[in-house]
C-alpha cells in the first residue's frame, strides 16, 4: 500500500541526527509533512543512547586531537576553534528551543568541566604551549592550566590519590564543559515535531527506496510489529533522510545515487567501565581526557567522565575497542559483508593494506584482559577497585571508507554527508564529532539539498541561532566543512 500524497519529508532513523534535522524543518517549514521511521522498538536505541556514547558535549576544550602540533612545535587551533562554534550553534539551538517552550527542560545537559590530564615532562611541555596557544583566543580565554598536584586533586581529586609524587604531572580545566544525555535530547526533540504534526512510526525498518519519474522517492517499509498487517507498505517522498547510523551506508548504496559509489564502511565497536558506587562517583565532577598511546587510533583517547542520565551520576572509563561484523549494535553480523560492493572493493581492500596499526590495535584490544583494562584505568585513577566497576558494551561507529587516488582508499574518522546532486536525498555516515555538532552537520544538509530556499530561510535561522548573524551562513558553513572533511577525530 503506498500513501496517496508524497510526504515533504521522510527521516530514516530515530536517533539525534534525524531529531535534529525535524526539528529545524519543521521550524522553517511548519506546514511540511514530516515523517520518521525507526526500526526499533523504542528512539535513540543505538549511537545516540546514552550508554552507547559518552556524551561529551564536544567544544574542543579537552581533546588533544583537535590541536595538532606543528613541525616547528607550534600549536595549530583552527580545528578546536571550528568544533568550538559547531557546538555552540548546538547550544543555541537547544536554547531557541527551550524558550520557545518546545524542549520540556535542559535536564539532557549538565556541567561538567572538561580536564585533559597528562603524564612526564614531554607531555606536560605540550600541554602547555597547547594551552597558551588556545588562550589567545577568545573562545578558550577561560581556560585554566597547572602542574600543580595539588590544583589537580582539587579539581579532580581521583586523578592524584595515590600517584607517585615524583611523576610530572599537568592539567588543563574548562569550567564550562557539558555533559549531554543524547537520548533524552533525541526524545524530547521528536516529542517536539510529532506535537507540531510529524508522523513517528517505531519498528518500521526501511528495506529499500528508488527514486521515481517525478524526481519522488518510493521508501519500501516492512513493519516489524509481531501482529503487523499488511507487514509491508511503501511511502512517497520528496526528500528522504537517511539518518541511520550504521545502516545507512547500506540504504545510500541501495539508493543507486552516484554520490554513493566507492563508499565502504569499517565497524569499531566500544566497551566502557562504569560504576554507579556513589563513594567514587561523588569523588569525580568532570570529564577528564588523556592521550592515546603512539600508533593507537584517535578514538581510543582514555578519558574518565562523569555523566548524568536520567538524573542518576556515574562514571565511564574508557574506550576499549571490540570488533564486529555488524554496523549497528542491534544489527546483523552480514552487515559489512552486505556492504561489499564491486565499487568499494579496492578502497576496502587498500585500507587493509594501508592500516596495519590499526589492525595490530583491535587485536591488542581484543586480546586484552580484564586485568590490562584495569591497569589502563589505573594510570588515570590509581585507586580504581576492579569491583566497583563493570564492562558496557557501547555503540558501533562505522568508520568512513572512502576512494582515494594516491593511495586507492582512505579510512576516516570523522562524518560525511552524502547528498545526491539534485538534493532529493542525503545521507549521514560515519560518527565524529558527531552528536554535539549536530546541528552544524544538518545545516550543510539544509545548504546542499536546499539551495533555493537559503535565502528565505537564513533570516530564520539566524534567529533560532545568532551565532550565524555574526558572520556569513556560508562562511559557519565553510568551517563546519573544514572540522568534518579533513578527518577530523574526536576522542569518545
Ligand atoms: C562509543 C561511542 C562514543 C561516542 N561518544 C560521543 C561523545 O562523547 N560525544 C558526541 O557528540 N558524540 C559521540 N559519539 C557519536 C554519536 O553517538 C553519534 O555521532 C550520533 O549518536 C549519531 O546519531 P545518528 O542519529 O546519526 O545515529 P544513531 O543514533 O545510531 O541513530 C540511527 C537510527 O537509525 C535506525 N535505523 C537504522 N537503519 C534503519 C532502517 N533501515 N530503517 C529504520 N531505522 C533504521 C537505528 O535503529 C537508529 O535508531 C560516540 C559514538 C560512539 C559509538
Amino acid at each position: 500500500m503506498s500513501s496517496q500524497q508524497p510526504v515533504d519529508v521522510v527521516l530514516v532513523g530515530g536517533g539525534i541526527m534525524s531529531a535534529t534535522l525535524a526539528a529545524m524543518i519543521s521550524t522553517l517549514e511548519p506546514t511540511w509533512k514530516i515523517e520518521i521511521l525507526e526500526r526499533r522498538p523504542a528512539l535513540a536505541e543505538e549511537s545516540s543512547n546514552p550508554w552507547n556514547n559518552a556524551g561529551t558535549g564536544h567544544a574542543a576544550l579537552c581533546e588533544l586531537n583537535y590541536t595538532p602540533e606543528r613541525p616547528d612545535g607550534t600549536i595549530d587551533i583552527s580545528k578546536a576553534v571550528a568544533i568550538n562554534e559547531q557546538f555552540e550553534l548546538s547550544r543555541e539551538l537547544w536554547s531557541f528551543l527551550l524558550t520557545s517552550g518546545r524542549l520540556p527542560d535542559d535536564a539532557f545537559l549538565s556541567p561538567a568541566p572538561h580536564m585533559t590530564f597528562v603524564r612526564g615532562a614531554a607531555d606536560v611541555d605540550y600541554l602547555r604551549r597547547r594551552a597558551d596557544a588556545l588562550r589567545a583566543h577568545p573562545h578558550f580565554a577561560n581556560l585554566e592550566f597547572t602542574t600543580d598536584p595539588e590544583v589537580i586533586r582539587d579539581w579532580a581529586p581521583l586523578l592524584m590519590l595515590d600517584r607517585d609524587p615524583g611523576e610530572p604531572v599537568a592539567a588543563t580545566r574548562a569550567p564550562e564543559g557539558t555533559d549531554v544525555d543524547f537520548g533524552a535530547l533525541t526524545r524530547a526533540l521528536v516529542q517536539d515535531v510529532a506535537d507540531r504534526g510529524a508522523t513517528v512510526s517505531l519498528e518500521q525498518e526501511v528495506r529499500g527506496l528508488r527514486q521515481r519519474r517525478d524526481g519522488t522517492w518510493r521508501l519500501r517499509v516492512r513493519d516489524l510489529r509481531w501482529n503487523a498487517s499488511p507487514r509491508r507498505r511503501t511511502i512517497d517522498a520528496r526528500f528522504v533522510f537517511i539518518g541511520a547510523g550504521g545502516g545507512a551506508l547500506r540504504l545510500l548504496q541501495k539508493s543507486g545515487i552516484r554520490e554513493a559509489k566507492g563508499y565502504g564502511g569499517f565497524p569499531i565497536s566500544g566497551q566502557f567501565l562504569r560504576t554507579t558506587n556513589p563513594d567514587v562517583v561523588r569523588q569525580h565532577q568532570a570529564k577528564v581526557y588523556g592521550k592515546a598511546d603512539v600508533g593507537s587510533p584517535p578514538m581510543s583517547v582514555p578519558h574518565l567522565d562523569t555523566r548524568m542520565v536520567d538524573g542518576q551520576a556515574a562514571l565511564l572509563f574508557g574506550p576499549y575497542a571490540g570488533w564486529s561484523m555488524k554496523f549497528l549494535k542491534h544489527g546483523s553480523p552480514l552487515d559489512l559483508i552486505r556492504t561489499i560492493r564491486p565499487g568499494n572493493i579496492v578502497p576496502m581492500a587498500a585500507v587493509g593494506l594501508h592500516n596495519l596499526d590499526l589492525l595490530k590495535y583491535l587485536i591488542g584490544e581484543l586480546t586484552a584482559s580484564p586485568t590490562r583494562r584495569l591497569r589502563t584505568l589505573r594510570a588515570f585513577m590509581p585507586t580504581a577497585h576492579p569491583r566497583d566497576w563493570e564492562l558496557i558494551t557501547a555503540g558501533q561507529r562505522v568508520q568512513v571508507i572512502k576512494k582515494d587516488r594516491a593511495k586507492g582508499g582512505v579510512l576516516e574518522f570523522g562524518t560525511e554527508l552524502v547528498a545526491a546532486a539534485d538534493g532529493t536525498v542525503a545521507g549521514l555516515l560515519g560518527a565524529s564529532p558527531g552528536a554535539s555538532t549536530a546541528v552544524a552537520t544538518m545545516l550543510d544538509l539544509l545548504d546542499r539539498c536546499f539551495p533555493d530556499r537559503a535565502e528565505s530561510w537564513a533570516p530564520r535561522l539566524r534567529a533560532m541561532m545568532p551565532a550565524l548573524g555574526g558572520q556569513d551562513w556560508d562562511d559557519a558553513l565553510a568551517l563546519h566543512q573544514m572540522a568534518e572533511g579533513d578527518q577530523v577525530t574526536s576522542e569518545h
